[in-house]
Parts: C-alpha cells; structure tokens; sequence
C-alpha cells in the first residue's frame, strides 16, 4: 500500500478533491508518494491504531499566496489524541506547521488544498497493544478543486448509528479506527436519500455529523452541543463560537442537545475544515428555517471564506504564509 492508495489517483476530481499531491514527507523526509510504502502487515491497518488531522490551505491570487488555516490548533489538537493513545508526537508544534508549509511548497500547490498528518502504528506487530510498537509520521496534500462549499445545504436524517462513548472511542481523539462508525451512518443516510446524517451519542443526545460538528440557533440563541457529549472538538467550532460572539455580542450555549430540537430549530449547520459551514435545511424531511440556509449561516460561511484566504484584515493570528513564511513573515 502506498500513502494515499493502492490504485492510480483518479483522473477526474471526486467530492472537491483533486488527485493527490506527488510528494509526501514522511519520518523526516519528502519523498515521492509511490516511494512512501507501509507493509502490508502494519498494526494501524487491522487494528486502526493512529491518529490523523485534516488541515485547509486556501489560495489568494491577488496575494499570489497560499494561507494554511489554523495549522497550529490542529497540532495541538493531534498531539492532545496522540497522548489519549499513550504517544508522544515525534516533532512539535512549531516544527509540524513548518513541515507542511515545506511540503506545500515542494509541491507547488497554488489552490486550495487539504493536508492529511497521520501518525500510526506502522510496524509489523500482530499483537493489539500500543506501548512499543514502532510508528510512523507522515503527511501527505491533496488539491482541493473548484469550491468545495455547499451553499444550497444539505437534507439530513438522524442516523441509527450512535457515537461511540467516551470509554469505548474517545471521540475528542482524532483516532484512525473511530471512523468505522461515521462511515457507516453516512452510507446509510446516503442509502436512504439524504445527504448526511447526524449522530446521537449513547445518552441520545446530539452529538454531531460524520465529520462536521453541529450549531442550532433557536430564537436569539445559538447552541452547540457540549464537549462532553462524545464530540469531536472541531478547530471550527471554536472559530464558529468566536464569530458568532463577535456577530451577537453574547456566548453561544455549549450543552446537550435533544434530538427534538432539531426538528423545530430555527437555523441549522454543520462545520469542519473540508467545507467550512454547510446548512442544514432538513432534518429527516422537516425544514429547517424555511428549508433555506439561514442569513447567519451565509454569513458565516463568508466570514470563514474571506479569513481563510485573507481578504479581510481580521483574525490574521488563524493563517500561516506558506510561500513567504520562509522569509519568516508569518
Ligand atoms: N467531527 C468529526 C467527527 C470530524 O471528523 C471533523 C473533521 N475534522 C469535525 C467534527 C470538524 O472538526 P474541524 O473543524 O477541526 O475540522
């Protein structure tokens, strides 16, 4: 197996990605994809023992520059499940964002893109342990093509599926193997004519969608589920709960959520790094504010779009310059 795939990349772009990038860094070195190989025997492929990041790079041709998003949260953020896993990541913070930086570089990626750090167990040990088993780091790009937004919103369903548990899958970790159950509501919800599904976690409270966490206005307020809710706590969460104070002037509610209140919410939206802020405009074939995107939803998706490619002069402390970081421009 290679880093990306054992099959060639395909030609034409699937679900806003294009192929993938030549060049991957891997253990200290950049090297060719087809050059990167982890045995057919490695632990992470039977048992799904790793941890993994999706990071957004957004290119600005008036800037003719390419902007990595919140790159040092999601380090943080990797190394917080590398220590759920009992690891250490084997470089830090700092060095990480300057690794992917390099790495977009030697690549040459002047569009929008999609970086994946992944950190297993790469070696071929059958037992199912963690301690001692060597690792592998590595990260590889993907361009992302076209606009990867969804402005016309998504019709969800409730999945059957639940979110694991703290003491099963803890779900604040960004582990390989938890998304076995994701993969599997989203498929039924696809199956079923919907286009995402949202999960409930084991307590039946809301916890969030496949890949994406979840905000609900109702009235003035906006609400989200809490992080102790078997939640991934998404790098755009924190970002939506900002914006939203600075657009509000009040906190948004962080605390359990039933799933009723989905069906008689006001606004609706899913977030994560791929696309950002999605609308909800059904849930389980009732409308959502209208069965159109809410007016704040638009907003902050245009928020996020400008600040992820610096059109604006706010949050620049959220982007990393990749081309003139060299130069130490941050
Ligand atoms: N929840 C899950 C399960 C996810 O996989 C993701 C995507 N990383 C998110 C939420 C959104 O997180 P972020 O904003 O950090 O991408």
């Amino acid at each position: 197996m290679t880093a990306h795939t054992t099959s060639p990349p395909a030609a034409s772009p699937v679900g806003g990605f294009g192929s993938p990038s030549p060049l991957v860094f891997v253990d200290g070195a950049y090297l060719p994809a087809e050059d990167a190989r982890v045995s057919t025997h490695a632990n992470v492929l039977s048992y799904g023992t790793g941890t993994f990041e999706g990071i957004r790079a957004s290119w600005n041709d008036d800037h003719d520059e390419l902007y990595l998003l919140e790159a040092t949260a999601h380090y943080e953020r990797m190394a917080r499940s590398a220590r759920v896993l009992g690891l250490e990541l084997p470089y830090g913070t700092e060095e990480l964002v300057a690794i992917s930086a390099e790495l977009l570089r030697r690549n040459g990626i002047r569009s929008d893109a999609y970086l994946r750090p992944l950190y297993v167990l790469a070696s071929d040990e059958l037992p199912v342990r963690v301690e001692g088993v060597p690792t592998r780091f590595q990260i590889a790009v993907t361009p992302i093509v076209g606009d990867y937004i969804d402005l016309t919103g998504v019709r969800c369903t409730v999945s059957s599926w639940r979110r694991a548990p703290d003491n099963v899958l803890p779900g604040r970790a960004k582990l390989c193997g938890s998304y076995v159950g994701p993969a599997l509501a989203k498929s039924e919800a696809v199956a079923r004519g919907y286009d995402e599904a949202l999960m409930l976690n084991s307590a039946g409270h809301v916890a969030e969608g496949t890949t994406s966490n979840l905000f609900m206005r109702r009235g003035d307020e906006w609400l989200t589920p809490a992080v102790t809710d078997d939640i991934l706590e998404g790098i755009t969460r924190a970002q939506v709960m900002e914006l939203l104070v600075e657009r509000t002037g009040r906190p948004v509610t962080e605390r359990s959520i039933q799933r009723s209140e989905l069906y008689v919410c006001d606004e609706l939206l899913l977030c994560g790094t791929a696309a950002l802020v999605v609308p909800v405009v059904s849930v389980d074939g009732r409308p959502v504010g209208g069965g159109r995107a809410g007016q704040v939803t638009r907003w902050l998706l245009d928020e996020l779009r400008a600040i992820a490619r610096r059109l604006d002069d706010r949050h620049h402390d959220w982007t990393t310059q990749v081309y003139t970081s060299a130069k130490g421009d941050r």
